[in-house]
C-alpha cells in the first residue's frame, strides 16, 4: 500500500528519531490542554488511575490520548497500523511509535543519537532569537540527552549537569546581550539547579524572552523614528503613516543600497529610487501627494533636491509658491518660477499654474492672471 496520505490532516509522517521526538513533544502540548489532561497524562506517563469510576476512566483516557496521536499522524501506512494494532491504546501506540526509531541499548543508534547531540550543538541556536525556535531546539536537546542518560557503559552517559551547561552556552552564544544577562543571573544558576533539566530550562526561557523584549523595545523605537521619516519625507500624512508603513512592509521593499540610503538624496526612505521625490523635483516632475504636503515638508524636499542636483532649482523653477492675499498689490508673489503651489496659510490663496511651461504640455491653467505681474505669453489657455 503506497503511502497516499493526501486525504489525512495531521502532519507526522514517521521519517525519523527527530520527528518521533517532536511528535512527542506536541503531543504533551495537547495532552498539556486537554480538558482531561489528569486522566491523560497519567496514562501517557503509565501511572495508576485510582479511585470511583477508575475503569472507565482509565479506558476514556486511553482513547482520547489514541486519538490525539492519530489526529497528528498524516502517514496513512502508519494510521492503518496504529488503528489495527492499538486502537484504543494510546500508550502503547505512542510507544510503538517513538520505539521504532529510539536509541534503546542499540549502540549503532546510540552513536547516531549521541552525533545528533553534538551536531545541535554544534549548530547553535538561530541568531534572531527566536524564543519558541531556541526551546523547541533546547528541548530536543534535552530529549537527546534523556536518551543516554545511563549509557556509561557504552560510554556515551551525558550526565544532566553536563546537559545543563551545554544548554547555557548555547544561549551565551546567541549573542552579547544574551551573554550578559546570563553573566547576571549567573549565580541563580546554583547546584540544585544544574542538576534539573526542567528548571534551568525554564530559567534560560525566561533570560532569552527578557532579551527579545528588550530587543523588540530597541525595534519599536527604530519603528518610530522610520514613521516620523516617512512623513517628514513627505512620503504619507501623519495621519496614514501606520498604513503606509504597513504597506511598505508588505511589500518587502529592499532599502535602495545596503546601509539603506537613498543614493540620490541620501536619505533613508522607502520605495528606492524610482520612489525618490528628490529625484523627481529635481527632473522638474511633481511627486505624489505633493499639494497634500506642508509647506515645510515641500521646502525641504526642494532644499534636498537642490543639494543632490545643483542648479535643479533654477532650471525646473522649483519653488513653493505663495501668494498673500493682503498685500497682493506689493508682493503679489515670490516664486522663482512657475512651479508649485502650496498654500496652506491662512492669508494665501491657492492658484493652479502651469507645472511645465512648454507648448506642448496638455494644461495650461490659470485661473486669474491678474496676480502675476507678468506671464509667458506661451502659458495662455490655447496659445499652443
Ligand atoms: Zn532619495
Amino acid at each position: 500500500m503506497s503511502s497516499d496520505s493526501s486525504n489525512r490532516n495531521g502532519w507526522y509522517m514517521h521519517t525519523g528519531y527527530d520527528e518521533s521526538q517532536e511528535l512527542y513533544g506536541k503531543i504533551l502540548s495537547i495532552v498539556a490542554r486537554h480538558s482531561n489532561d489528569d486522566d491523560i497524562s497519567a496514562t501517557l506517563d503509565g501511572d495508576a488511575i485510582g479511585g470511583e469510576g477508575s475503569v472507565a476512566r482509565i479506558k476514556k483516557a486511553k482513547r482520547q490520548l489514541f486519538g490525539i496521536l492519530l489526529g497528528e499522524v498524516k502517514n496513512q501506512d502508519l494510521a492503518v497500523y496504529l488503528t489495527k494494532n492499538h486502537a484504543s491504546e494510546g500508550k502503547e501506540a505512542i510507544d510503538y511509535v517513538m520505539g521504532c526509531f529510539s536509541a534503546g541499548d542499540d549502540v549503532l543508534k546510540l552513536k547516531a543519537v549521541d552525533k545528533e547531540y553534538k551536531k545541535i550543538e554544534r549548530d547553535g541556536l538561530p541568531a534572531s532569537g527566536n524564543v519558541d525556535e531556541c526551546n523547541k531546539i533546547l528541548t530536543k536537546m534535552s530529549n537527546i540527552a534523556s536518551q543516554l542518560k545511563g549509557k556509561n557503559a557504552e560510554g556515551y552517559a551525558i550526565s544532566t549537569q553536563r546537559h545543563v551547561r551545554n544548554m547555557i552556552y548555547m544561549v551565551e552564544n546567541i549573542g552579547s546581550e544574551y551573554e550578559h544577562e546570563i553573566r547576571m543571573q549567573i549565580d541563580q544558576f546554583d547546584e540544585a539547579t544544574i542538576a534539573n533539566v526542567p528548571k534551568s530550562a525554564g530559567m534560560l526561557d525566561s533570560i532569552m524572552r527578557l532579551v527579545a523584549t528588550r530587543e523588540r523595545e530597541k525595534v519599536d523605537a527604530d519603528d518610530k523614528r522610520f514613521k516620523v521619516m516617512l512623513v517628514e519625507q513627505g512620503l504619507c500624512t501623519a495621519d496614514g503613516v501606520e498604513v503606509y508603513a504597513a504597506n511598505l512592509r508588505r511589500r518587502q521593499q529592499p532599502w535602495p543600497n545596503s546601509d539603506g540610503v537613498c543614493d540620490f538624496c541620501k536619505i533613508r526612505h522607502g520605495g528606492g529610487l524610482s520612489s525618490c521625490h528628490a529625484k523627481m523635483l529635481s527632473e522638474g516632475k511633481k511627486p505624489p501627494k505633493w499639494g497634500e504636503m506642508s509647506k515645510d515638508q515641500q521646502e525641504r524636499l526642494i532644499d534636498r533636491a537642490e543639494k543632490a542636483s545643483p542648479g535643479c532649482k533654477t532650471k525646473h523653477g522649483l519653488a513653493v509658491f505663495i501668494c498673500d492675499v493682503k498685500n497682493l498689490a506689493k508682493n503679489p508673489c515670490y516664486a522663482t518660477g512657475d512651479l508649485f503651489v502650496g498654500a496652506i496659510a491662512p492669508n494665501t490663496v491657492e492658484l493652479c499654474v502651469d507645472s511645465q511651461a512648454a507648448p506642448s504640455c496638455q494644461y495650461h491653467f490659470i485661473r486669474d492672471e491678474t496676480l502675476f505681474i507678468s506671464i509667458d505669453a506661451r502659458s495662455r489657455e490655447g496659445e499652443a
